[in-house]
C-alpha cells in the first residue's frame, strides 16, 4: 500500500458529475485525479439518454450558470432532436408540451465529458475502484490518496455512501428499459405515460432516430413490488395497439436506479463534497439528472479549487448549488409528492385534475416551475 499526496483533489466516479467536477477543478489550476471503477466509461448504458437543450434549460434554471458542454454538444453525440414531450394521463388523454431537447449516445457523451476533464489537466485513472474513504483519505487496492478535498460522484451505489452515514437509497425509482428498433414513431416526440402503467413513476418512449427508441419505465417499491419487466411488457402491448411496435425488435434490456427523494440535507462532510446522484441531485418528478449533475459538478470542482488556493470555505459549494438549482429541486419534489397521492393513490382524481388543469399547468410541472395548488 503506497501513500500518495500528489493530488489536491480526488474525484471518485467518472460519470457526468465527476467529469465536470474534475474538469472545473483542473481548469482552476489544482492537481486533480479522477478514479473510475469501470474499464470503459459509459458502459453499460443505464439511461433514457434524453435532456433539454441548453436554451430550454436556461428557461427552467433561471439562476444557474450551465456548463459549456451543454451548449456545444458535438453533432455526432446527438442521436435525435426532440421538439415536444407528449404527456399521457392515466386514462390515455394526451397533452403536448413543446420542449426542445435531444437524445444522445450516452456512452459517447460520457467519453466526451471525460476527455474534456483530461484536456483541462485532470489525471484520469480507469479500472480503479475506490474501496473506502477513511479519515479524509481515499483507499484503492494499491494506493492511499491524501487529498485536500474529495469529490464523491459515485452515483447511487451504497459502498462508499453508507459508511459515511448517507442513505441515498431511501426512495429509489427502479427502472427498466428496452432499446428497440423498427418502430413506427414520431421521432421528434418523447412520450411520458402516467398511472397504473408505471406505479410511482412513469413510462417513456424516447426516440433515438427515425425508427428506434428507448422504451422503459420507472416504478417505486412502495407503489409496486412485483415483476417490473412484466409491467414493461404490458406497456409494450399498449404501444402495439397504437401500431408503434408492429414490426419492432428488442436490441437490449437495461436496468438502473434513480434516487428521487430530492437532494441530501448536507452535501459537505468534512473534506468530502457529494455531487450528482450521490447527493440526490436529480429532478424528483422525472428522474432527469444529466444537466443538473453536470452543473453541480462544476460548482464542486470550482469550490474545491477556491478552497485550496484562496481558503474559500467548502460549505460555499452547498450554498452555491442551492442558489443555482435548489428552488427547482424543491419544486420537483413537492410536485412529485402531490402526484404520489393523486396519480397513484387516486387515479381518477388525477385524470380529472389533469384534464382541468390542461397543458399549461402540466408543462409547468414538467419544467419544475409548478409550486402547487
Ligand atoms: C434507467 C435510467 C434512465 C435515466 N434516464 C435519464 C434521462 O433520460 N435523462 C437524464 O437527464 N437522466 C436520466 N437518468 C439519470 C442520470 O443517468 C443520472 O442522474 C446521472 O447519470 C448521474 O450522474 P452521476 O455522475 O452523478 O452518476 P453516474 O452516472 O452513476 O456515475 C457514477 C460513476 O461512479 C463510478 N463509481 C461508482 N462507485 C465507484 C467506486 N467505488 N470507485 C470508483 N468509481 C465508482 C461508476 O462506475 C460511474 O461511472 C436515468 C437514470 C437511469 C438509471
Amino acid at each position: 500500500m503506497k501513500f500518495n499526496n500528489n493530488y489536491d483533489v480526488v474525484v471518485i466516479g467518472g460519470g457526468p458529475a465527476g467529469s465536470m467536477a474534475a474538469k472545473y477543478a483542473a481548469l482552476k489550476g489544482v492537481n486533480t485525479l479522477l478514479l473510475e471503477q469501470k474499464k470503459v466509461i459509459g458502459l453499460p448504458i443505464r439511461c433514457g439518454e434524453f435532456f433539454p437543450t441548453a436554451r430550454e434549460l436556461e428557461k427552467i434554471f433561471t439562476r444557474s450558470q450551465l456548463v459549456q458542454e451543454l451548449y456545444n454538444i458535438p453533432d455526432e453525440l446527438i442521436a435525435q432532436k426532440i421538439d415536444l414531450v407528449r404527456v399521457f394521463s392515466p386514462k390515455g388523454t394526451s397533452f403536448d408540451v413543446p420542449l426542445k431537447g435531444h437524445s444522445v449516445y450516452r456512452e459517447k457523451f460520457e467519453q466526451y465529458l471525460l476527455e474534456q476533464a483530461e484536456k483541462a489537466g485532470a489525471t484520469i485513472r480507469m479500472n480503479r475502484p475506490v474501496e473506502k474513504i477513511q479519515n479524509g483519505q481515499v483507499y484503492t487496492s494499491d494506493d492511499v490518496f491524501l487529498p485536500k478535498v474529495i469529490i464523491l460522484a459515485c452515483g447511487p451505489s451504497r459502498t462508499l455512501l453508507n459508511p459515511l452515514g448517507i442513505n441515498i437509497q431511501k426512495d429509489l425509482a427502479v427502472c427498466v428499459q428496452y432499446v428497440m428498433k423498427n418502430l413506427s414513431l414520431e421521432p421528434e416526440v418523447v412520450e411520458m405515460h402516467y398511472g397504473n402503467v408505471s406505479p410511482g413513476g412513469y413510462a417513456w418512449v424516447i426516440p433515438k432516430g427515425k425508427d428506434s427508441a428507448n422504451v422503459g419505465l420507472g416504478i417505486r417499491k412502495n407503489f409496486y413490488n412485483e415483476n417490473i419487466l412484466s409491467l414493461l411488457d404490458q406497456f409494450l402491448k399498449t404501444l402495439h395497439l397504437r401500431g408503434i411496435t408492429a414490426k419492432s425488435e428488442k436490441c437490449s434490456t437495461i436496468a438502473g436506479l434513480v434516487p428521487v427523494n430530492g437532494p441530501l440535507a448536507n452535501t459537505v462532510i468534512d473534506n468530502i463534497l457529494l455531487v450528482g446522484d450521490a447527493a440526490g441531485h436529480v429532478m424528483a418528478t422525472n428522474g432527469g439528472g444529466i444537466p443538473v449533475v453536470m452543473t453541480c459538478g462544476r460548482i464542486a470542482g470550482e469550490t474545491s479549487a477556491d478552497f485550496i488556493k484562496h481558503g474559500r470555505p467548502l460549505f460555499e459549494y452547498e450554498k452555491q448549488w442551492r442558489k443555482e438549482c435548489g428552488r427547482e429541486f424543491a419544486n420537483a419534489l413537492r410536485t412529485r409528492k402531490r402526484a404520489d397521492f393523486l396519480v397513484y393513490k387516486w387515479g381518477w382524481a388525477a385524470e380529472i385534475l389533469m384534464r382541468l388543469l390542461g397543458t399549461k399547468v402540466i408543462s409547468r410541472a414538467l419544467k419544475c416551475s409548478f409550486v402547487g395548488f
